[in-house]
């Protein structure tokens, strides 16, 4: 017999010290409107603008790129979107692969499917809980090859266009490394960064490290705007082209309408970028609160057996979108376990999504050994992370 795992009476135990409350109902994230979203919105309704036009989109989008210090931003109506207009940027085509993280929330593989390629699932490591660098490039030399300017899966025969990390739970991947292997192979560098605005890799905000990137501002993010999403990009002909893709590509002209290709109506409506302006205004309050929130679970969890809470990664600064602890040992008996005692206290706790290539649609799909992805499937349990638990 090995020995037994973390009991779901300690795990309650530290949650309950953590959050300072004996039972629930705690969410495990919800959206807090503390600033100006009321007088904003009223705004929107007073002037007419409340649809795809309008001076909150322009504002949000300066204050995103002001936060960021991406030199573009380019809303869009949610996060997916976003998502697969980066990788039409990043120049994915028809039957092109993307590798993608298996541990990842859906909408990194749709994205991929929308822009007509094929996810190419790749392992997470540990200590980021993102895609793992080293595995991956010793991937690479068994199965792909450079040839000209692109790189080529040798079993498949096509096009590995992008590689497409995200930022699990808002701690940065390793973006050094993953871009070092991007140049070396010739795949376009896209970061998933739905989960991590206000996340840091060294001095770097996330979603500046490569072609372009994706945000997310869904009702259970850091900042919301009701539903939305964002591009980030430092090219100003990408930023243009991301602008003319989202908007329906049509021409600028006063009257007349001309669109000169197949472009999607993914434009962030109005109404939803005021509400996303008065969050940003008090996001550095919120993620203050939050690195608040993450300091006391880390404290609580110091002194319990075969649990670890998921600290934000060297070198990083994370916004700590979701607190994790991680189980020292994969076993899915004692993860559910735990979830089951804390929900039961009304504490919304969740495991990791079902990992992509579990997923009917995309079992077939070509994929790496997932070995790693696989034992933080059974490690992983989400707590409730909503800065408000800290005051
Ligand atoms: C939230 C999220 C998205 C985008 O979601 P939307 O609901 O479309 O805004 C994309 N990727 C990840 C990893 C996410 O967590």
């Amino acid at each position: 017999m090995s020995t037994p795992g973390p009991g779901a009476p300690a795990v309650l135990a530290a949650v309950r010290r953590a959050l300072r409350r004996e039972s629930g109902p705690v969410a495990l994230h919800e959206p807090e409107f503390r600033g100006r979203e009321r007088e904003y919105l009223l705004q929107c309704i007073e002037t007419g603008w409340v649809s795809t036009a309008g001076a909150f989109v322009d504002r949000f989008e300066a204050m995103l790129a002001e936060f960021t210090g991406a030199r573009h931003a380019v809303a869009t109506v949610n996060g997916t979107a976003a998502l697969h207009v980066c990788l039409r940027l990043a120049g994915v085509r028809q039957g092109d692969e993307v590798l993608v993280p298996s541990l990842t929330f859906i909408a990194t593989a749709n994205a991929v499917s929308y822009a007509l390629g094929t996810p190419h699932f790749v392992d997470s490591e540990e200590r980021t809980l993102g895609v793992d660098a080293a595995k991956l490039e010793r991937y690479l030399k068994e199965v792909a090859e450079v040839r000209g300017e692109g790189c080529f899966h040798r079993r498949t025969g096509a096009p590995i266009r992008a590689l497409m990390p995200m930022h699990t739970f808002g701690h940065p991947v390793d973006l050094d490394g993953l871009a070092a292997l991007c140049e070396r192979w010739r795949i376009a560098l896209v970061e998933d960064a739905a989960e991590s605005l206000g996340s840091y890799y060294k001095d770097r905000h996330t979603g500046n490290s490569g072609v372009a990137a994706g945000l997310s501002f869904n009702g259970n993010k850091v900042v919301t705007s009701g539903g939305g999403g964002a591009i980030l990009t430092n090219d100003p002909a990408i930023a243009k082209r991301a602008k003319h893709l989202t908007t329906t590509a049509r021409t600028a002209h006063q009257w007349s309408f001309v669109h000169d290709e197949i472009g999607y109506n993914y434009r962030m409506p109005n109404l939803n970028a005021a509400l996303g302006c008065a969050q940003l205004e008090r996001l550095p309050d919120q993620l203050l609160r939050k690195r608040a929130l993450a300091v006391r679970y880390q404290e609580a969890f110091r002194d319990v057996a075969g649990v670890r809470f998921a600290a934000e990664p060297e070198g990083t600064r994370s916004n700590y979108w979701l607190n994790t602890i991680l189980l020292e040992r994969p076993d899915l008996a004692v993860r559910d376990a735990i979830l089951e005692g804390l929900n039961h206290e009304g504490f919304g706790a969740r495991p990791v999504w079902t990992l992509m290539h579990r997923l009917p649609m995309y079992e077939r799909c070509p994929r790496m050994d997932l070995a790693g992805a696989e034992a933080l499937e059974a490690r992983i349990v989400n707590l409730p992370s909503s800065a408000a638990l800290a005051g």
